[in-house]
């Protein structure tokens, strides 16, 4: 289940300027659109496992979550104070996880996901995402990937599981940073930490193949909780950082694991 907003800051001002600003940007879309039209016709409930895992309480139904962050804001203009924009916190962060199911099921078409992670974006602005996320976001700004691990020891990290994988599968090796190949495979974070043998696994089904493949020494990381955060700045720096590794590389392809 997502995390929950937590606000740990003694501040409690609201840059109401930035928040305008972002609705109005948001506004030329079609989210008021969006807004203005929903029927409240209820059809995208049960598609919401938080609406069913909460013995259908109607706090829970999409429609309602968003109107109650994005639809308030708008009503508001922007005008809100720290606690309210606290409870829009906990649920765009809390109560959905932007998984999209719902604006399947509804019949004009209404994203709900994409609203609430506007309204996320809008939370992320007054520092209002929650502890975890921020975490993760220092590391991919400091390191390049939300574990915080070093390029040396990402790079040692594959060593090791191509010298293990190789008793197995004689002539197995994880390249790293080689020019040209056709597959510049990119894995989550959590792989090299606490999985590493993932990585082995992938390498076997390479070799098998017979696949001209690398791996950058930086870059490698595929994974994106700034997104999850509304953070666009990061998220758009680790995008960039994975696209720059494979121009780097002149690599035909990026491979993202799973
Ligand atoms: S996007 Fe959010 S509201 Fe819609 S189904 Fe998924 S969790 Fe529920
Ligand atoms: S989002 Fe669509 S399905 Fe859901 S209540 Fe509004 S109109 Fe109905």
């Amino acid at each position: 289940m997502a995390e929950a907003a937590v606000d740990t800051t003694e501040d409690q001002t609201v840059d109401t300027k930035v928040i305008k600003e972002r609705l109005d940007l948001l506004k030329g879309g079609r989210f008021k659109m969006w807004l203005e039209i929903c029927a409240h016709c209820g059809l995208c409930a049960d598609s919401c496992f938080f609406y069913l895992a909460h013995d259908k309480d109607p706090k829970y139904m999409p429609s309602h979550k968003v109107m109650k962050t994005l639809g308030e804001l708008y009503d508001k203009k922007g005008e809100v104070d720290r606690a309210t924009l606290k409870e829009m916190a906990e649920v765009v962060y809390g109560d959905c996880t932007a998984c999209r199911r719902c604006s399947m099921f509804c019949p004009f078409g209404i994203d709900i996901a994409t609203m609430i992670a506007a309204g996320r974006g809008i939370c992320c602005s007054q520092d209002l995402h929650p502890d975890g996320l921020k975490a993760a976001i220092q590391n991919y700004k400091d390191t390049g990937n939300q574990m915080a691990m070093s390029s040396e020891d990402f790079v040692e990290t594959c060593e090791w599981m191509a010298e293990e994988t190789e008793e197995e599968l004689k002539g197995l090796e994880i390249p790293i940073d080689k020019q040209g190949a056709r597959i510049m495979y990119t894995v989550n974070a959590r792989e090299p930490k606490f999985y590493p043998q993932d990585i082995a696994e992938a390498a076997m089904i390479f070799h098998a193949a017979r696949e001209n493949w690398t791996m950058p020494s930086n870059g490698w990381d595929d994974t994106n909780l700034a997104m999850f955060a509304g953070d666009g700045k990061t998220m758009t720096a680790q995008v960039k950082l994975v696209y720059d590794a494979a121009e780097r590389l002149g690599a035909e392809n990026i491979g993202i694991t799973e």
